[in-house]
């Protein structure tokens, strides 16, 4: 069956033929942010021959949205909130749809109360029934952090900031259970994502781009897929075609260590399982996303008309168990993994004919905007490339 699909695509392309050249130029596997940018700018700017294959039945990758049953608009992979620094990646994705302005914000559930995360004035005021201001919030953080230098894991970022207690409260029990490792096991990096402020701003970030596209993000990939010398293989494993296709390039985003058969042992990626619910009301809760650092299984729910801005008498919801095994989605940031991804990295750098890129491929911790900047750099080096050899 897939290989009578891989036949018609092949087949298709190769009839569509540009005079001269036959087969693909590149072979995209996956159909995320990583390949779609790639697939996009090789296609339109140097007039390649792209074929995307992704294993999954559609596009998007794990920022693909749909209409459920009940017509709302989700997020099957959990819930995607753009926003970047970028005006560069902002600007790019902005060629393939209209936005709509979105701020998110994000409660947490702790002693029986919803506060604003990151911790913020609000948050350490409503928790302690106290009325400092910005400037005592500094003084008061100062007299109950923990001291820590150098500052090196997830631990170490929050006590060291805002002392145990608060780190208990919000982040160790958050933290164990989305990683299934203590934050004093994780990079810095992780709970870094979460900063502390002293003031009232409620947004979860702070970016000075913030907002979803108009009409999701699946519209807006097949804008960028949809040129002549794009094909798209949905429901297809490469490795059951990539012998069977002639293509001279390969653009890789799928986990590095599965390209290589695990010959340096598995990387570890964390998963989840998403509980998708439709709710016969028109609003579950107050924001976005409310997370529960230190009750039940899930670690947040989230809803998607905040974020989408739909208007449906009915609503859905999504919650997130983390999970050891499944779908990888998240690399998991601590030094052994580094040092074991770099074994890969290494092989990866010497193939001449094979690119990496993406959050899977690089095992790096990247929002979407993060893997649209890796990605036009991508394009910037194959673009090079061609160059020279045009050149000879
Ligand atoms: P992916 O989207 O994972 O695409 C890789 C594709 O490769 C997949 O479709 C996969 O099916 C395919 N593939 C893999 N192996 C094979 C194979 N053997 N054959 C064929 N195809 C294969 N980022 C934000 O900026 N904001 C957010 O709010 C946000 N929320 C997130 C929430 C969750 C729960 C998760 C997991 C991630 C979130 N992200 C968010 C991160 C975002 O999802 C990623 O940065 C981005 O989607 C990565 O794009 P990618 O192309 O690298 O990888
Ligand atoms: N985190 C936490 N408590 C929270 C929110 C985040 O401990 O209420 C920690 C946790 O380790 C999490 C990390 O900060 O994995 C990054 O949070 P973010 O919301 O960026 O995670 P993502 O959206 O990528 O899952």
């Amino acid at each position: 069956m897939q290989l009578d699909k891989a036949s018609e695509v092949f087949q298709s392309a190769i009839t569509a033929a540009v005079p001269g050249r036959r087969g693909f130029d590149y072979l995209i596997v996956g159909a995320g942010f990583a390949g779609s940018v790639l697939a996009e700018r090789l296609a339109r700017v140097l007039n390649q021959r792209v074929l995307v294959i992704d294993k999954r039945p559609h596009i998007g990758g794990n920022a693909y949205d749909r209409h459920d049953d009940a017509g709302v608009l989700i997020h099957p992979y959990g819930p995607h909130i753009f926003h970047t620094n970028s005006e560069s990646v902002f600007d790019y994705l902005s060629q393939f749809t209209d936005w709509r302005p979105y701020q998110h914000h994000v409660l947490a559930s702790v002693d029986g109360q919803l506060l604003p995360i990151p911790i913020n004035l609000d948050t350490v005021n409503r928790l302690y029934g106290l009325n400092l201001t910005s400037f005592e919030l500094e003084k008061f953080f100062a007299s109950v952090a923990e001291k820590v230098d150098p500052v090196k894991t997830s631990e170490d970022v929050v006590v060291n900031k805002v002392g145990r207690e608060l780190y208990n409260k919000f982040f160790r029990g958050y933290t164990r259970k989305q990683w299934g490792l203590d934050p004093s096991e994780l990079d810095a990096s992780v709970t870094a994502r979460v900063p502390t402020r002293t003031n009232r701003d409620g947004r979860y970030f702070t970016d000075s781009f913030q907002a979803m596209p108009l009409h999701g993000y699946t519209r807006m990939f097949e804008k960028m897929l949809d040129h002549p010398n794009i094909h798209v293989m949905l429901n297809t494993d490469y490795r059951d075609v990539v012998d069977l296709l002639p293509w001279q390039h390969m653009v890789y985003t799928g986990p590095i260590d599965a390209f290589f058969h695990f010959k340096h042992g598995k990387l570890p990626y964390r998963s989840l399982e998403f509980r998708h619910v439709n709710l016969k009301q028109d609003r579950f809760q107050q924001v976005g996303t409310v997370n529960y650092p230190n009750d039940y299984g899930y670690t947040r729910i989230s809803e998607f008309k905040h974020i989408t801005g739909q208007e449906h008498p009915t609503t859905s919801v999504v919650y997130e168990y983390p999970r050891a095994d499944g779908d990888p989605y998240y690399p998991v940031p601590k030094a052994e993994n580094a040092a074991l991804y770099r074994k890969y990295e290494a092989e990866a750098d010497a193939m001449a004919n094979v690119t990496f890129v993406g959050r899977l491929a690089t095992y790096k911790y990247y929002n979407m905007d993060q893997v649209v900047a890796q990605a036009l750099t991508a394009f910037k080096r194959l673009q090079e490339r061609h160059a020279a050899a045009e050149a000879e």
